[in-house]
């Protein structure tokens, strides 16, 4: 998510957004069903000796799920590759990726969905009989030769599922969708956080982090950071409520979490297109922003928190969006605003 674009200020969020990330299931609160499903996956797999079969983890972007395929990797005591599908645009990368894979390593193509079409169908195989199929020259002389892979396990991240093309899902033997964690979840997660950055933090604090951060971890971290900021600004040694709410206020950050581009999507299908239903693409050219991000980062939360509706004519806001921009949502004769 957009938020600052000073180098040296994103550099050392990634260096602590690397020391936070949890390293095990015991440190990684939430999501109780997939870590157990996956448990029980590994431990069967680790005593059979063999790889765990191909996962793909579902959910907007910030919820964990490159942290559960490193989890993954660490239990079942192999190495972690990670890639993603717009950095993966060459046959050539992949095989090469393949090739130097050791038996049950695990491979992570993040946005998998965004692979291209040729490296993709090269992955049906990999996936499936562990082997490639290379073609080698052209023309008469043109051949096919198999490279046998070790098994391995693919763990591809993707935002929906729909995103991907119907053979590719059907190569997954399991598939987990992520969901947004509550308030207590993200407390904790806030907590331990601060004790690895070394600051302390007021209970009450923690919360209201928490309530503030779209029930999503990376949003919980990111708003850590900047608080952390004001508090040490302040010549402070401990997170305060006060502080915490005088920081994110000072973001743009509203009590439910919202920020400005939220805001701006609410009021723009409210004010420009009367409520909706707007097209996506419409949508994203009044905003500035592309189709994708609306979609699978924006969206999903402001659906989630029952402001906009998905419909077959595009999106709408709901009343619970026209009571949140301060405007009385119209009486239609048409019947679009029938909510339920
Ligand atoms: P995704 O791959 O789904 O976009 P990541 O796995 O990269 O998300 O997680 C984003 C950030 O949130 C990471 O810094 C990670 O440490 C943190 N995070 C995610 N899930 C949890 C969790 N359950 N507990 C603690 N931290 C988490």
């Amino acid at each position: 998510m957009k938020e600052n674009t000073d180098p040296k200020i994103q550099e050392s969020d990634k260096k602590s957004e690397q020391l936070i990330r949890p390293q095990s299931f015991e440190e990684f609160p939430g999501q109780e069903d997939t870590k157990k499903n996956l448990k029980v996956a590994i431990s069967a797999a680790n005593g059979r000796d063999e790889a765990v079969e191909h996962t793909l983890f579902v959910g907007p972007p910030g919820l964990g799920k490159t942290t559960l395929a490193n989890i993954v990797a660490k239990e079942m005591g192999v190495k972690f590759f990670s890639t993603s599908g717009p950095v993966l645009d060459k046959a050539g990368d992949l095989a090469g990726i393949l090739t130097n894979l050791s038996f049950r390593d695990v491979l992570f193509i993040d946005e998998i969905h965004r692979l291209n079409k040729i490296v993709e169908e090269y992955l049906y195989s990999a996936m499936e009989d562990f082997a490639l199929d290379i073609i080698i020259d052209s023309g008469p002389a043109a051949r096919t030769i198999k490279i046998r892979l070790k098994p391995f396990t693919l763990i591809g991240a993707t935002t929906r599922t729909g995103l991907l093309t119907p053979p590719l899902r059907a190569r997954f033997g399991m598939t987990y969708r992520l969901d947004y964690y509550d308030v207590k979840e993200l407390a904790n997660i806030v907590r331990r956080s601060s004790e690895i950055l070394r600051i302390g933090i007021d209970k009450d604090a923690a919360l209201e982090i928490a309530r503030r951060s779209r029930g999503t971890p990376r949003v919980s971290n990111r708003l850590l950071r900047r608080v952390r900021d004001w508090t040490q600004v302040s010549k402070e040694t401990n997170i305060t409520l006060e502080r915490t709410k005088q920081a994110l206020d000072n973001h743009g950050i509203d009590s439910l979490g919202l920020e400005k581009i939220d805001r701006e999507i609410i009021e723009t299908i409210v004010k420009k297109f009367e409520g909706g239903p707007v097209g996506l693409s419409t949508l994203a050219l009044a905003l500035g922003e592309s189709e994708d991000t609306v979609e699978e980062v924006y969206e999903p939360f402001l659906i989630k928190k029952g402001m906009i509706k998905r419909t077959p004519r595009g999106r709408m806001a709901t009343s619970i969006a026209y009571s949140y921009v301060g405007i009385k949502k119209p009486d239609r004769e048409d019947g679009l605003f029938d909510e339920g």
